[in-house]
């Protein structure tokens, strides 16, 4: 497979869900219902650190619950894959992404790192004696991730700030349980102003494309996270990056990918890419209708699902 290839099947893709029109904007956040719908981009980073893209791939849009993903590198090399598991854990739990039936069913547990309950309490771990230096902590490994530093966007972070009583409740219903490992109040606004760090399609694939390459970024040659937690970290998203979703998804794909109610998916090809696809329309489950069946079509057509033989 040659770049021509890749741009070819981007290219298809991208013409093939264009017209799409399924699906809605997020509007529980009230800044990400305002994104205009058509916004639709597609990029891939392979390991040799080529970049190809198409459509809308450098528009700015708030990474959400993808930045989970990334967070995630950050404590994984401070505590360890063991004590990630235990302290957060590696279950899908069928539900929701914001489910508190999930915690309640499961005494308390967040069960794994890529639903809210799971990764707040992630950011509960990352080292840091005070909200700042966590905060410093985080933006550093993101911007390792993407190459450049991120930066938040100022709108979604007030209306997501101004809405997320429920995630507060999430956090406090950890804590009661002992599975919360910060102050609540303060891990919450934490996570609040990650999910609201903007990125673009391109962005995304570099930030994958890391975990593609033995946990180093191809673009800028940095080391973003240890090749020993890589394995565990794909796991997760394997199991749940699509929330409740993650099964048909990797029926139809094979690969580890993570999802954003910004509209941003990426997906993970071991040794070879990342690729992403953003576009703001929504399904029931809160990932991308024009970017997830964009990836599915492209991993088709690459011969990308490991599980074919
Ligand atoms: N910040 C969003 C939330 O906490 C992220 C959810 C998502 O992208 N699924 O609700």
């Amino acid at each position: 497979m040659n770049s021509s290839d890749i741009q070819a099947a981007l290219a298809a893709a991208h013409a093939k869900y264009a017209s799409c029109t399924a699906g809605a904007n997020a509007s529980y956040i009230p800044e990400l219902a305002k994104v205009p719908s058509t916004l639709f981009g597609i990029a891939a980073v392979t390991t040799a650190g080529e970049t190809i893209s198409v459509g809308d791939a450098e528009t700015p849009f708030a990474i959400e619950s993808i930045s989970k993903a990334f967070n995630l590198a950050l404590v994984m090399d401070q505590i360890g894959a063991p004590a990630l598991r235990e302290k957060v854990g590696a279950d899908p739990t069928g539900e929701p992404f914001n489910s508190v039936l999930a915690i309640v069913a499961h005494g308390g547990r967040p069960l794994n790192p890529l639903v809210n309950a799971g990764a707040m309490a992630t950011v509960s771990l990352v080292a840091g004696e005070n909200s700042n230096a966590i905060w410093a902590n985080i933006m550093q490994r993101l911007a390792a991730f993407a190459g450049h530093p991120l930066k938040i966007n100022d709108d979604v972070y007030a209306s997501e700030s101004a809405t997320n009583s429920h995630n507060k409740g999430i956090a406090w219903l950890l804590d009661s349980a002992g599975y919360f490992y910060n102050q609540p109040d303060m891990i919450v606004d934490l996570y609040t102003r990650m999910c609201s760090l903007n990125v673009t399609t391109k962005d995304l694939a570099v930030m994958g494309a890391s975990y593609a390459n033995g946990g180093v970024n191809p673009i800028t040659g940095e080391r973003t996270v240890q090749r020993e937690n890589i394995a565990e970290i794909l796991a997760e998203l394997t199991m749940s990056g699509l929330y409740d979703s993650t099964g048909d998804w990797l029926y139809r794909t094979g690969l580890p990918a993570k999802s954003g109610v910004g509209g941003g998916i990426v997906v993970v090809v071991p040794n070879k890419m990342a690729i992403a696809a953003f576009s703001p329309p929504l399904d029931k489950y809160g990932n991308s209708v024009r970017a997830e069946n964009a990836l599915i079509d492209i991993i088709e057509t690459l011969g990308l699902n490991p599980l074919k033989s």
